[in-house]
């Protein structure tokens, strides 16, 4: 009896961790080891719900690797995939647990920084930016230098999905990007600097 309880025992943690495993490479980026579109999907809808429902701040960076192409084609696209892992651990060293980093796709990732106002999040952004600049990533040619741009944007009662909050801070890195790239861009910034004009007619 007692080798038979600790058997079905045994197997039910042996079950137990299969299922485990298979979640968490259902939520996880093969390359990259951070969360996957999916689960970055999941985990904003509930952040903005959060949000939009208790009044909490949320902000998202969405990070973009500068001139990736050229690093592809200078150092080839086996080290493209090793400095789109390398970019991991320099994003968690700023998180913290309720925090979370995921691949968006292609060299974007997006951090989701729950209960983070808008100076949080650019300082956040700000020292992720730069630890990534610090990088050297091993390659047969040397060591490869990073650099990323940041768009930020931070909920508001205006925004009605989170489709709304990634579009947001979509529209501060495409700033970051006109401004010369390695550089952190707010959205509210965007916002503030509209033409003059307008506001003197
Ligand atoms: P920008 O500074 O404007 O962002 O320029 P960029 O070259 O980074 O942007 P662009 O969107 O033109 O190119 C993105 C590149 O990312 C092109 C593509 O080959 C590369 N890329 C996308 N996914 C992967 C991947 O999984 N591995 C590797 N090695 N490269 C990838
Ligand atoms: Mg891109
Ligand atoms: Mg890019």
């Amino acid at each position: 009896g007692i080798t038979l309880a600790l058997a079905l025992a045994d197997q039910t943690w042996h079950r137990q961790r299969e299922l485990d495993a298979a979640r968490h490479a259902a939520q996880t980026d093969a390359l990259s080891g951070a969360l996957n579109r999916r689960a970055l999907e999941t985990r904003l809808a509930a952040a903005f719900e959060d949000a939009r429902r208790h009044g909490q701040p949320l902000s998202l960076l969405f990070i973009d690797l500068d001139h990736f192409k050229n690093i592809n084609d200078r150092y080839g696209h086996a080290t493209g995939d090793r400095c789109l892992r390398a970019v991991i651990d320099p994003i968690q060293a700023e998180l913290r647990a309720t925090d979370v980093v995921g691949r968006w796709g292609g060299e974007e990732f997006l951090v989701l920084l729950p209960g983070a106002s808008a100076v949080d999040a650019r300082r956040v952004a700000e020292r992720i930016r730069e630890r990534i600049a610090h990088l050297a990533i091993d390659s047969d040619a040397g060591p490869v230098n990073l650099t990323t741009s940041v768009g930020v944007s931070c909920h508001a009662a205006a925004m009605r999905s989170p489709d709304d909050l990634v579009a947001a801070a979509d529209r501060a890195l495409y700033g970051a990007k006109r401004a010369g790239r390695n550089r952190v861009v707010m959205e509210e910034e965007l916002r503030s600097t509209t033409p003059y004009t307008s506001e003197v007619a």
